[in-house]
This record gives structure tokens, sequence and C-alpha cells, in this order.
């Protein structure tokens, strides 16, 4: 894996197929992600979304095809995996070289409205303030490309607008690459700039409709109609 060939790229996926004891999940994943561009992956549970994330994280040594992908990755899963006996700023820097670490991780918490949590353990955060963390332990690595796998799925539903608003603004300030794997049509509707379908191993556009502002938008109806959802 290396950074992709052409600079306009974050990703660039060829022929990416992944089969599990015979059986193939990903039959030829075609992608492109432009950089600073927000793309939603919808599809049935099972379909393959987080075999395709993994892959991208470059988790996955078992995935055929080409995929080019930048070194500065950082991934979000449903569950905020924060080490329990760690606090919150220490899980957040885990792993980064020690000079200005802690003041990044400050930073990175006060961007995701954590600044009074920093000495605070995991698990006396909330389900949503530990997603925040998460995101903050994404962000302070400063990645090309965040990776997001349900990132929101636990969450109750205030909470998951509230993340929502969050991620736009953190997207808007930073501008990573972002593929956003997501349950939630009307997620991937709020927040990307394309969404695509995963459908028997391949990836399509889900249908798109032209929005005033010039963006194009995916047409739920259609798609749960079409049965991917
Ligand atoms: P999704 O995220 O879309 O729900 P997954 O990518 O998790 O789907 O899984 C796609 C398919 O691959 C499923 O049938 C799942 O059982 C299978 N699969 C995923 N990971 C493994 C694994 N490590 N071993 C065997 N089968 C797997
Ligand atoms: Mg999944």
């Amino acid at each position: 894996m290396a950074v992709a060939a052409d600079g306009r790229l974050a990703v660039s996926a060829r022929r990416v197929t992944r089969e599990f004891s015979g059986r193939e999940v990903l039959s030829g994943v075609e992608l492109d992600i432009r950089r600073g561009e927000f793309v939603a992956l919808l599809g049935r549970s099972g379909s393959g979304k987080s075999t395709l994330l993994r892959a991208m994280a470059g988790l996955d040594p078992e995935t055929g095809g080409r995929l080019l992908v930048p070194p500065g990755r950082a991934v979000v899963f449903q569950d905020p995996r924060l080490q329990p006996w760690k606090r919150v700023l220490e899980n957040v820097i885990l792993g980064l070289p020690r000079a200005g670490a802690r003041e990044r991780g400050r930073a990175a918490l006060a961007e995701v409205g954590l600044a009074g949590h920093v000495r605070s353990w995991p698990a006396t955060l909330s389900g949503g303030e530990a997603q925040r963390a998460a995101l903050a332990r994404a962000l302070v690595r400063e990645p090309e490309l965040l990776l997001l796998d349900e990132p929101f799925g636990a969450l109750d539903a205030l909470t998951r607008l509230r993340m929502h608003a969050l991620l736009r603004a953190l997207c808007a300030a930073h501008r990573p690459a972002v593929l956003l794997v997501t349950h939630d049509v009307d997620e991937a509707i709020l927040l990307a700039d394309r969404i695509l379908v995963l459908t028997d191993g391949r990836l399509g556009p889900a249908r798109t409709v032209g929005l005033a502002d010039g963006r194009r938008r995916t047409d739920p109806a259609f798609a749960r109609l079409r049965g991917d959802l």
C-alpha cells in the first residue's frame, strides 16, 4: 500500500476483492475518493462494508486488487475502543511522538467539546462523549483519510444529531477525505458529498437528485425501493 498516485486523490481502488473461505464478499470494487471529499457508503448488513473499510485501513492483508490509500489514516468504529486503564487524554495521544502530543491532544479534546474530560476515565463518559473522544483520537493524527464504520450507530437519536453537527464542523475545518459507512440514509444525505451503495460485492451510485445549491443528493426512497438498504 502506498500514497495514492494521483495528487488529487486520497483513495484509488481498482478491482478490489476479498473472499472468506472461497465466498467472495468484495468482487471488484472500483472507487476513487478525492482529497477532502466526503463519501458515504450504504448497503445491507453483511454486504461487505466493514470488509472494505478494514481493507482501506490497512487492517486486512488478504485483500486482492490494487488499493492505494494515504499513509495518514484514522479509523473510528461503532465501539469507541478506549483503553479503560488510561485517562481520556492518554487515550487520545496514544502512540503519538511525545513532543507536543499533550498540547495537541488537549486541543483536539477541546474541539470535540471534551475540554473538561482531559483527566476523566473512559468508564465515566457517556456513549456520545466516548465517541467524541474517539473522534479526537482520530483528528489529533491529522489524517488525510478518515474511515468511519457506523460511528453513531450505538447512540440515541438526539446524541446522533449532535454528532452529525460536530462531524460536519470538524470536516469543514480539517478537510480530510472521509469514508462513512452507515445504515442511516438520512445521515448519508446530510453529511456526504457522494453516496455509494455496496451490492453484490460491487459499488454503485445511489440514484441522485440535483439540489438548488448544485450538490447532488441521493433519493432515499429510490434506494429503499431498490432494496439496497
Ligand atoms: P457489513 O459491514 O456490510 O455488515 P461485513 O463486511 O462485516 O458486512 O461482512 C461481509 C460478509 O463477510 C459477511 O457475510 C461476513 O460474515 C463475512 N465476513 C466478514 N469478516 C469475516 C471473517 N473475518 N471471517 C469470515 N467471514 C467474514
Ligand atoms: Mg459492518
